[in-house]
């Protein structure tokens, strides 16, 4: 053989096996990274046969890398165990050992976690990067929390408006939890949980400085809950340095995320604004001939459909001013500048994005013309 064509061997071995070794199914996310941080695509809140989920943690994993998440955490119910007759497990470490053992030839980081799981007030917490799930156990309701702070977890607060324990869908933050917070034992909150959103949650995140969550809870499967109907699962998007759990975690405590849904994004402006803002790429930006109107084309390079409204003094020639800009595709409008700019300040509210209750992020893109 010529080198060539064993070199054209070799690749064709090599990519042949990396792709029995991809998972990727229909639907992968696609989120950029922000200037300085890597995006990191997370679900830190699903269920097992462990608790009340309904499938091994083998497919857990093997959801996340069909959607091409980046890291994932199996948050069992430490107290509501519905299949302990059937699988007994004193090591409430399980879940976690056999999606490590799942995931170890995947770039796919495991989390390890526990749903404390209580009645109102305390309600139902995730503590995440824990150590030992077993310490966590206990008659009362502090130990927990105790414990989960002496392991190093990050700890959020579950559906926090959800309706079995809230009848009118609102979020109510009690002694225990302002205790909690103040003790520097709840760091987070869940403002998406599953297919419910709360701007009551919201709002306490952001008057309490906790970090936005949002997650699937999944206990059936995702393509059944989400993927066959055309839905990603809520997932957190998180900040960090670099892809590693140090790094995560580190990100979580310094409140570094954006919970997304579909096309719903809600987070804190510093995180969100540039999200958005590294979320559009723009191919091209040229005059037509003889005229003051741009043609503009917009590429979505994240995989949530982007919302946006004009508000801009210029125009649009041939579209409405509130438009989509589909996921992982491109739209094309055309702006009637009146004269030639050398720079257009494209400027946009992104009304599917949320960094408060009832406001948008407005982004401004400075766009060389020719
Ligand atoms: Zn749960």
């Amino acid at each position: 053989m010529k080198p060539y064509i064993i070199v054209l061997a070799l690749l064709g071995t090599f990519f042949a096996s990396a792709q029995d070794h991809s998972h990727t199914g229909a639907q992968p996310f696609h989120y950029p990274d922000i200037e300085g941080y890597k995006t990191l695509k997370t679900d830190l809140h699903m269920h097992t046969v462990f608790s009340d989920g309904s499938v091994w943690p083998n497919i857990r994993v093997q959801e996340a890398l069909r959607e091409n998440l980046d890291a994932i955490s199996l948050t069992e119910h430490l107290e509501y165990q519905p299949h302990l007759a059937d699988i007994p497990h004193p090591d409430r470490n399980r879940s976690y050992t056999i999606a490590m053992q799942e995931a170890k030839n995947h770039d796919l980081l495991i989390v390890h976690g526990s749903e404390i799981t209580r009645s109102s007030p305390i309600g139902h917490n995730n503590a995440v990067f824990i150590k030992d799930a077993n310490k966590l156990m206990a008659e009362d309701g502090l130990t927990p929390f105790k414990e989960a702070k002496k392991q190093g977890a990050f700890v959020f607060w579950n559906h926090p408006a959800w309706y079995a324990q809230n009848p009118d869908g609102n979020p109510t933050l009690s002694d225990f939890q302002k205790e909690r917070i103040t003790n520097g034992e709840l760091h987070g909150i869940e403002v998406i949980n599953a297919f419910d959103y709360a701007e009551e949650s919201l709002a306490l995140a952001l008057e309490q400085n906790l970090t936005i969550m949002g997650t699937s809870d999944i206990h059936g499967l995702i393509d059944w809950d989400y993927t066959e109907k055309g839905n990603h699962r809520p997932i957190t998007l998180v900040f960090a340095k670099e892809k590693n759990l140090e790094r995560m975690q580190e990100a979580l405590f310094s409140g570094r995320t954006v919970a997304v849904y579909n096309d719903l994004l809600v987070g804190k402006e510093e995180f969100l604004n540039p999200l958005i803002k590294a979320s559009i790429e723009v191919i091209t930006a040229t005059y037509l001939e003889n005229t003051s109107i741009v043609k503009l084309e917009l590429k979505n390079n994240s995989s949530s459909d982007l919302l946006f409204e004009n508000i801009m003094d210029f125009t649009f020639y041939d579209s409405s001013p509130i438009f989509t800009i589909k996921g992982l595709e491109t739209k094309t409008v055309h702006v009637k500048t009146l004269k030639k700019l050398d720079v257009l300040n494209l400027k946009l509210k992104a009304l599917g994005a949320y960094n408060a209750p009832k406001q948008h992020p407005v982004i401004t893109w400075a766009i060389p013309l020719k």
